[in-house]
């Protein structure tokens, strides 16, 4: 499925989140209306011939009024087929019968809810303003109503626990979304959590921390067969904005790795580690991290290691064979 991004930033957001700075995140200020139909355009021409969705992000799409969304429905109106559709992003508050119902005569096919944690202590928190109780009930709507529905959920918001965590990755397994999106929380410039960091008011997650608890999330989603299909916020963010927290450009790598690491610790021997050559990365990059971890939790000095042109990417195995190498 091909999507097509449409910022629309703080467009329907009843109050700006605590977390949240939109203009940050999306580099942009208002959508230029006129730039929007030429990007659904050109992006609808182009992939005729292929399932794909033209996705308003980064707002309450279901907040605006009606009008308003009505005019962003009309820019794709005349290529909505089988193939096309439209996908939005939206809080679990802005969710009724009647909206969903517009949304379905208008094209929607895929909603996704910012919902960041199934824990009342946190949405209280958070000041999100709605409680774990009719966010379940949204999601279970849109369910009903045979929508795709995504999720959005933030480990490490004020409040945060081990207790909370549960609580959130149960709730979600329960409630079955086709996909799931995990953001650590990072502290932004010019948001209230930003002030509260400052004044000693928050501690964020530590980078390790964060890749320990996504790693934990997306294991038990991918056994549950929920789709994650993303992992920390995206790469080009101005790094400048970001003041504190777990954000690293390559975050949902370094939680690959972290699965990757995880199973190696449990399968290890004392033979030689046969690796696919599109792995070297994984253990070489990110300054060595996996290596050193590896070699720090097993106690070794190296590891002798032989490299498999015909091992897929994500496998290893031992092998009696004579190391090619040492790490
Ligand atoms: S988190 Fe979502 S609802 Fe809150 S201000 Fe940002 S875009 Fe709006």
């Amino acid at each position: 499925m091909k999507i097509l991004p449409i910022f629309i930033p703080h467009l329907g957001c009843p109050f700006d989140c605590i977390y949240c700075n939109q203009k940050t995140i999306t580099k942009i200020d208002l959508p230029d209306n006129n730039k929007i139909k030429t990007l659904i355009e050109n992006f609808c021409r182009k992939n005729a011939e292929i399932a794909k969705e033209i996705a308003f992000f980064g707002g309450t799409f279901t907040n605006l009024p009606q009008i308003e969304q009505q005019n962003f429905f009309d820019m794709v109106k005349s290529f909505l087929n089988e193939k096309t559709g439209i996908r939005i992003s939206t809080r679990p508050d802005a969710i009724s019968e009647e909206i969903l119902d517009f949304c379905r005569q208008n094209g929607v096919r895929t909603i996704e809810l910012g919902i960041q944690s199934f824990a009342d202590e946190i949405l209280s928190a958070a000041k999100r303003n709605y409680t774990s109780e009719s966010a379940i009930q949204a999601c279970n709507l849109i369910k009903e109503k045979h929508f795709d529905l995504g999720i959005q959920l933030m480990p490490g918001l004020p409040g945060f626990s081990g207790k909370a965590l549960e609580k959130t990755i149960r709730t979600t397994l329960q409630i079955k979304p086709n996909f799931v999106r995990i953001y650590p929380t990072i502290v932004l410039k010019g948001t209230r959590l930003a002030a509260w960091y400052e004044s000693g008011l928050y501690q964020p997650l530590t980078l390790d921390e964060a890749i320990s608890i996504s790693t934990e999330m997306l294991n038990v989603f991918s056994e549950n067969k929920i789709q994650v299909i993303k992992i920390g916020l995206h790469s080009d963010i101005e790094t400048e904005q970001i003041i504190a927290g777990p954000y690293h450009q390559a975050f949902g790598e370094l939680v690959r790795s972290e699965i990757y690491l995880r199973q190696l610790l449990k399968d290890f021997s004392d033979k030689t580690l046969c690796l696919s050559p599109t792995d070297i990365s994984l253990f070489k990059g990110f300054d060595m991290r996996m290596l050193r971890r590896l070699k720090s939790e097993l106690k070794l000095e190296k590891i002798p290691i032989l490299i498999d042109e015909k091992l897929p990417k994500g496998k290893f195995l031992f092998t009696d064979i004579s190391p090619r190498d040492y790490w």
